[in-house]
């Protein structure tokens, strides 16, 4: 397969700047350096600062949580692809569903923080995924066809490249309920075709897609075995350093 595994972690509020460090610093230790994987951190923005420091001279590279697709100016609170980029992000984590849940971030608006990703030269990692009733009403190709289209909505094929699909069933999500190594490979599947629609099979065969919700390493050698799972979106399990470095293991082995 020529799409390299990709284990990343969103450590969501959790971490002050030391905790990220230390964290970091364990990590580090566990899992040496990488050639099969590709291993980010997507620590809280205050934590950024720190946690660039910490990954000096590694090749784990460091993600976000969010960013702004405004350049600079009134909105309060929010953070720009300038403050990203002082930090060497590589990452974007975009989508996420607590922010479509709990911040009501839209299609629409993930599309412009999508492109404003690109036009900086950092990857988003753009999460779709279907809430439990969606999944027991038969809507999940249809909530996950939808979100991946509207927010790849005006991007070009040299672009997609560089993007990543975390699939992310909600009802997974620090549930500890995780989906069948089948259920998700028939969502990734179905994810990889809309690509392959939009921007050429060619295209889609580069494109990473990463399964999200409750991946642990208990389940994770059965899920990465599939066709379409590229690696992880890894929340719970990414705050402790054995767990994380256990799945960048069972990316290294895997098929
Ligand atoms: C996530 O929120 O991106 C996630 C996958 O969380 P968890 O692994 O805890 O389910």
């Amino acid at each position: 397969m020529s799409r390299k595994y990709f284990i990343a972690g969103n450590w969501k509020m959790n971490k002050t700047a030391a905790e990220a460090v230390a964290l970091i610093e364990s990590i580090k230790e566990q899992i040496g350096s990488q050639e099969k994987v590709e291993v980010a951190v997507c620590p809280t923005f205050t934590s950024l600062d720190a946690a660039s420091k910490a990954l000096k001279g590694s090749t784990m590279k460091l993600g976000a949580q969010n960013m702004y697709f405004e350049k600079s100016g009134a909105f309060t609170g929010e953070i720009s692809a300038d403050m990203l980029k002082q930090f060497d992000c590589s990452y974007v984590i975009l989508g996420h569903s607590e922010r479509r849940e709990y911040f009501k971030e839209c299609n629409c608006l993930i599309n412009k923080k999508v492109k404003a990703v690109l036009e900086n030269g950092m990857k988003p990692i753009l999460c779709v995924g279907e809430k439990l009733e969606e999944r027991e009403s038969g809507k999940t190709l249809d909530v996950v066809s939808e979100q991946t289209i509207k927010g790849l909505e005006g991007i070009s094929g040299a672009d997609a490249e560089k993007i990543v699909i975390a699939y992310e069933p909600v009802w997974a999500i620090g549930t500890g309920k995780t989906a069948t190594p089948a259920m998700a490979q028939e969502v990734h599947a179905a994810i990889r075709k809309i690509l392959a629609d939009a921007f050429g099979s060619e295209t889609a065969e580069k494109i990473q897609i990463l399964y999200g919700g409750s991946m642990k390493p208990e389940n994770a050698d059965a899920l990465l075995a599939e066709k379409d799972i590229d690696g992880g979106l890894i929340g719970g399990a990414a705050l402790k350093a054995d767990s994380f470095a256990a799945l960048v293991k069972s990316a290294e082995s895997a098929k």
